[in-house]
C-alpha cells in the first residue's frame, strides 16, 4: 500500500536577494525582466531543492507572488489595487478592488507551474487562491452583493484550473484560507468551488487556515474537492480529536506537522507523533503530510529544516508501517 505523501503546502521564503529585488522594482531601479530573471533562479533553487529532499509533490514555490489575493486581482480584468489600507498594528498592505466584470485576460500561474514542471520529474501541484478568499479580502464597488461578487470569480478561477489540468498538473489545490472565518458562508464557498473544479479530473484539494472549525465540521466536508489540507501542529492536533468526536473524516486529509509561525524547529520525533495522531482519523492511503501552511515568513534555512525533519520522519512511518511508496 502506498500512503503518507509529502508535499508543501504553498509559498518558500523569498531569499533576501529576490525580497530586495522586489523592492528595487517597485521604485523604479529594477527592470521586469531583471525581476523576472531572478524570480526564475529562485523558483529553480526551491524545486531542486524539494526534488532532491523528496517530496513527494513539488510546489513552484511562489517566488513570483506578492500576496496570494493581489497576484491574481492584479492580472484579471475588473479588479483594480487599492492604496496602501492599514491592517492591525502598523502594517499597510494594497487591497483588490472589484470595480467591473471580472474576466480573466491571460493565465494567473500556467506559465510557472510549466516552468516548475520542466525542473523535475515529481508531479508540481498547480495552486490558486479560491473565489471566496479572493472575493473575501477584497472590497466589492461593483456587484450587487458579495455572492455575485464570489461567483463571477470562480468562473474566472475556473478557466486557470483548466488550463492546469490541460497542461498535464495532476494536484489542483485551489486555497481558501478565509473559509473558517465566517462559518455563516460557508455554503457559498462550497457552491463556489463547485464552479472552479466543475469538471475537473485531477486530485483537487483547498487549504484552509486554522479557525473556527468546531462551527464548519463537518460540514466543510462538502466542499467539493478531494483533499482538505489543514493547520494542525499549531494548535497541538486538537482538530483530529474534534474530528473524531464528531464525525468521520471522509476526505483525503493534507495534514500540517509543523509549525510555520515558530522558529523553532520541530524535533522528528514530536512529528512522528503527530504523524500516528493523523492515522488513528485518517488512513494512511488518504493521508498527505506537509508544514501547516505556506512558509514565506520563514527564513530559507528554517523552510529547508522544517521540511527535512517531514521527510525523515514521515520516511521512519512508512518503514515501520511497511508503506511502499515508489
Ligand atoms: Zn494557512
Amino acid at each position: 500500500m502506498e500512503g503518507l505523501w509529502t508535499t508543501q503546502v504553498g509559498s518558500l521564503p523569498k531569499p533576501p536577494a529576490l525580497a530586495k529585488a522586489r523592492t528595487d522594482f517597485a521604485r523604479g531601479r529594477l527592470s521586469h525582466e531583471e525581476l523576472v530573471a531572478l524570480e526564475r533562479k529562485y523558483t529553480e533553487f526551491w524545486v531542486d531543492f524539494q526534488n532532491e529532499l523528496g517530496l513527494d509533490i513539488v510546489v513552484d514555490s511562489e517566488m513570483y507572488r506578492g500576496d496570494m489575493a493581489t497576484f491574481f486581482a492584479e492580472t484579471m480584468a475588473g479588479m483594480e489595487i487599492s492604496g496602501l489600507v492599514r491592517s492591525y498594528g502598523n502594517r499597510y498592505y494594497r487591497k483588490p478592488i472589484a470595480v467591473g466584470p471580472l474576466k480573466r485576460v491571460k493565465s494567473f500561474t500556467l506559465d510557472w507551474w510549466q516552468f516548475a514542471q520542466s525542473l523535475t520529474d515529481r508531479p508540481v501541484k498547480g495552486m490558486i487562491t479560491g473565489p471566496y478568499t479572493m472575493a473575501e479580502w477584497s472590497y466589492n464597488n461593483y456587484y450587487d452583493t458579495q455572492e455575485e461578487f464570489v461567483l463571477a470569480m470562480a468562473e474566472v478561477l475556473h478557466e486557470e484550473v483548466v488550463d492546469l489540468e490541460k497542461a498535464g498538473a495532476q494536484y489542483i489545490q485551489v486555497d481558501e484560507p478565509a473559509v473558517s472565518t465566517r462559518p455563516e458562508d460557508l455554503p457559498l464557498a462550497i457552491r463556489a468551488m463547485a464552479v472552479v473544479v466543475d469538471g475537473i479530473e485531477a486530485t483537487t484539494g483547498t487549504h484552509i487556515c486554522y479557525g473556527d472549525f468546531e462551527a464548519i465540521y463537518p460540514k466543510m466536508l462538502e466542499i467539493p474537492v478531494d483533499v482538505i489540507d489543514l493547520e494542525m501542529a499549531n494548535s497541538d492536533f486538537d482538530l483530529l480529536d474534534l474530528f473524531s468526536s464528531r464525525a468521520p473524516f471522509t476526505k483525503k486529509l493534507a495534514m500540517g506537522v509543523v509549525d510555520v509561525h515558530s522558529h523553532v524547529i520541530e524535533d522528528k520525533e514530536q512529528v512522528k507523533a503527530g504523524i500516528y495522531k493523523g492515522l488513528q482519523v485518517v488512513p494512511a492511503d488518504r493521508l498527505y503530510i506537509d508544514p501547516d501552511c505556506g512558509l514565506k515568513t520563514r527564513t530559507v534555512d528554517e523552510a529547508q529544516a522544517k521540511l527535512a525533519v517531514i521527510v525523515e520522519a514521515v520516511g521512519e512511518v512508512r518503514q515501520e508501517l511497511g508503506l511502499d511508496n515508489a
